[in-house]
């Protein structure tokens, strides 16, 4: 049996469920969507800012909030530094609820998702592709493919961002539930290393131990994320969630003719961030169909100032990751949090951009921009 498509989406996950929410909205239907998972999946929790001169994505996706907060921590030796985000917000939400969210309007368009099918082989036969599943041939004339990369690039300044997140229970009144823990540091030579807190309750808190690294060594965030939850006097974990996410400036969505990269890999994550959220949101805000499926509209339209000021942001971090927890500090607290919240949410305006460049340390940053053309 065979089946032909214009368009095969691989993975329903968040990219390829917010691409086919605009293709419908631009009347396109004719596509079908390939997820490995039987269910929906609990497996991330999302965070990303709110606030005036931002897309209201919760608006946009109809999505219902878990937690949100208008203060944050960045702790650098020890010393506590909070930032209050002003009319701005840091909002969480269970990745479950954006799913099923997403896929909502598939359902009611009659849209097909092919669930429990891990795709690994992918022919192209003249010009369109084949993928064989269990008894049937889908004919694809354009695939977005959101499956991740199994090798990450390591080109230079480019780091991954490896995490491990538990969401726990503390015997204790432990957590302040108003303040979200953006990043306490460790002291580290070779790495950038802190502990990520979403505090639910006085006692229920997501707490995550993140590496920036070059090596992806989860034995050894593991050792050390089991080490930090011992001092929140855990009485349950209630689940965890762990990643690996490109932190790279070069990012490409044509794989092929006909063939796109999508999401993490197709240059949805932010360099400097690993975050994608907003990136994926605003993405689907731009889409444009004009009489066929092309790289023009899927391709991120990138930002020139935002790119070159992650390039160099990771630069800093990479060649010097000792120096990190002072540039964040700087960055947070010396810089207007708008301008932090509009230049990491992919938003800035010029004025973020030479807020950012005035207030951050010259000569590490020239450094990190000098090191671009050396290394
Ligand atoms: C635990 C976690 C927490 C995160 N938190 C944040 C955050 O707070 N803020 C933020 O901005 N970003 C966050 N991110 C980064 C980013 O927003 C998410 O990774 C987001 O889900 C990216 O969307 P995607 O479509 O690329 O990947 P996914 O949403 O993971 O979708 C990929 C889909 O492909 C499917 N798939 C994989 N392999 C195959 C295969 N071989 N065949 C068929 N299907 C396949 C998967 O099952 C999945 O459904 C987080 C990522 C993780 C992993």
């Amino acid at each position: 049996m065979k089946q032909k498509f214009d368009i095969g989406i691989i993975g329903a996950g968040l990219s390829g469920l917010t691409l086919a929410n605009s293709l419908l909205n631009k009347k396109i239907n004719n596509f079908i969507l390939l997820e490995k998972n039987r269910t929906l999946e609990n497996d991330k929790t999302y965070s990303f800012w709110s606030g005036p001169g931002l897309l209201d994505i919760k608006k946009k996706l109809n999505i219902k909030i878990k937690k949100e907060w208008s203060q944050l921590e960045i702790k650098v030796k020890g010393e506590s530094h909070i930032i209050d985000l002003g009319d701005y917000r840091y909002a969480c939400y269970e990745s479950k609820s954006v799913i099923k969210e997403l896929y909502k309007r598939l359902v009611t368009k009659g849209i097909k998702v092919e669930r429990g099918c891990l795709i690994k082989q992918i022919k192209k036969i003249n010009d369109e592709w084949e993928i064989n599943l269990n008894n049937k041939k889908i004919l694809l004339k354009n695939i977005a493919d959101s499956r991740p990369n199994i090798k990450f690039d390591d080109k230079y300044p480019s780091l991954k961002q490896v995490f491990i997140g538990s969401e726990v229970v503390s015997n204790t009144k432990i957590f302040n539930e108003n303040i979200v823990t953006l990043m306490d540091f460790f002291e580290s030579e070779k790495n950038i290393i802190f502990t990520y807190i979403l505090p639910f309750s006085k006692t229920r808190a997501l707490v995550e131990t993140t590496f920036f690294s070059r090596k992806i060594n989860f034995k050894e965030v593991d050792r050390l994320h089991k080490k930090n939850l011992k001092k929140f006097n855990i009485k349950e974990i209630l689940k965890t969630e762990k990643a690996v996410l490109p932190m790279s400036p070069y990012s490409e969505a044509r794989a092929d003719n006909q063939y796109f990269r999508i999401g993490n890999f197709g240059g949805a994550s932010r360099p400097a961030s690993g975050y994608a959220f907003t990136r994926i949101a605003l993405w689907a805000n731009q889409i444009d169909v004009k009489n066929q499926f092309s790289y023009e509209m899927i391709n991120h339209k990138k930002k020139y100032l935002t790119n070159w000021l992650d390039k160099i942001f990771l630069s800093v971090l990479r060649s010097n990751p000792k120096e990190a927890p002072k540039i964040f500090r700087i960055f947070f607290t010396k810089v207007p949090i708008a301008s932090v919240i509009r230049f990491l949410s992919d938003q800035a305006r010029l004025i973020d951009y030479l807020a950012i460049i005035l207030k951050l340390p010259k000569i590490i940053m020239l450094k990190g921009l000098l090191n671009l053309y050396v290394k």
